[in-house]
């Protein structure tokens, strides 16, 4: 097939793409202009040679339509967004254009080009804010009650794809997923900030690791897992919600201990907290029910919180090498 990725050179978007290689299929990406082309592409380097790549904005409908006209995909996956959550206080009116206009852009250039082409939407526990059910857990009935312009912009994106599925009977899937992480995630995201700055206080190059709040609890998987329940669900006969997650809830804290333990650092000597680096209004705990995907799919996660935190520091040991 040929397989249109917006979001090629994030860190879902990349592992997608090279899974989507191995399986044989012909990988088309959208990547936005940056003024330094190594930056663009960091990512996706290695398998360059082997992606279509367009320039193309998901705030740029013209550009969308062109990427689809030339790409001619049967599915598309949409995993570009303003992904970072604090970042979307600071820059609301962009994440709302990125992350959800984006996506309306992307589902009414499909109808218009052509709307069999099947699209994936990457939707976010942070649309769920602080709901819970009675036990603990998010589900695809818990109520959205989302607390940041990037949840209510992935919000306006997931009410459109069931609007698009309803009103033109096209096919948009959306995988509700709970964060997931790995080496390629952004430095500036709780885990990959804590591997990176612990490994560097381990080899003697930074002195103290300095976060917000350390009582947050979320349902932290793999990234490499996700992308797997993404293809999964697009190979079903019929478009769905469905939540991607571990089910087990860890604190900010777990996350710092785990990688503190691994490198022998102590609290005391090198962890700090600093109000800049919390959120205006919070998400205290998440904690994903993915029985639909399982019984759907049989996807379940293969990596646990524990190997993968561990993946990430010896990443940043080799880097630092
Ligand atoms: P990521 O690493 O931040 O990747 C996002 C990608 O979107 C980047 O390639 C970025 O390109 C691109 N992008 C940003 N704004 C764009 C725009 N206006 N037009 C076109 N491309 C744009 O995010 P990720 O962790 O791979 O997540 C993938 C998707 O899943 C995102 O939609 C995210 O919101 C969603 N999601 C992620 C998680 C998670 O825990 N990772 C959980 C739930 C949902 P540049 O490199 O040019 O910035
Ligand atoms: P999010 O759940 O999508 O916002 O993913 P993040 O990795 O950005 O944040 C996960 C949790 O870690 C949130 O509850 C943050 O408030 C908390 N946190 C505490 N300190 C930091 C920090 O310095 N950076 C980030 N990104 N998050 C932090």
């Amino acid at each position: 097939m040929d397989i249109l990725i917006t979001g090629i050179n994030g860190q879902d978007g990349s592992y997608l793409a090279e899974l989507l290689l191995g399986l044989g299929h012909n990988v088309h990406g959208i990547l936005r202009r940056n003024s330094q082309s190594e930056n663009q592409t960091s990512r996706i380097e290695h398998i360059r040679h082997k992606l279509q790549l367009y320039y193309g904005d998901l705030t740029d409908f013209a550009s969308l339509i062109t990427a689809l006209k030339k790409a001619e995909p049967q599915l598309v996956f949409n995993l570009a967004a303003q992904s970072h959550v604090k970042i979307s206080f600071e820059q609301p009116v962009y994440t709302m254009q990125a992350t959800g206009v984006g996506f309306l852009n992307l589902a009414e250039a499909v109808r218009i080009v052509n709307p069999g082409i099947k699209i994936f939407q990457a939707s976010s526990s942070e649309m769920f804010g602080n709901s819970i059910d009675a036990d603990g857990f998010q589900r695809e009935t818990t109520a959205f009650a989302p607390v940041s312009p990037y949840g209510i912009a992935k919000l306006m994106a997931h009410q459109t794809a069931i609007n698009y599925r309803d009103s033109y009977g096209m096919f948009v899937t959306c995988g509700i997923f709970f964060n997931h992480e790995s080496p390629r995630r952004g430095t500036n995201f709780l885990t990959n900030k804590v591997c990176k700055t612990a490994v560097e206080i381990a080899a003697g190059k930074a002195d103290q690791l300095v976060l917000g709040n350390l009582h947050s609890h979320r349902d932290w998987g793999y990234s490499k897992d996700y992308v797997k329940a993404m293809l999964a669900l697009m190979e079903l006969d019929k478009p769905t919600d469905a939540i991607c997650a571990t089910g087990l809830t860890h604190s900010v804290g777990d996350v710092v201990d785990h990688v503190f333990g691994r490198l022998k650092l102590s609290r005391e000597k090198h962890l700090r907290t600093d109000k800049k680096f919390e959120r205006p209004t919070e998400i205290m705990s998440l904690c994903g029910d993915s029985s639909k995907l399982r019984k759907l799919t049989g996807w379940k996660p293969e990596v646990t919180f524990e190997e993968m935190l561990d993946e990430m520091i010896a990443h940043w040991q080799k880097e630092l090498k």
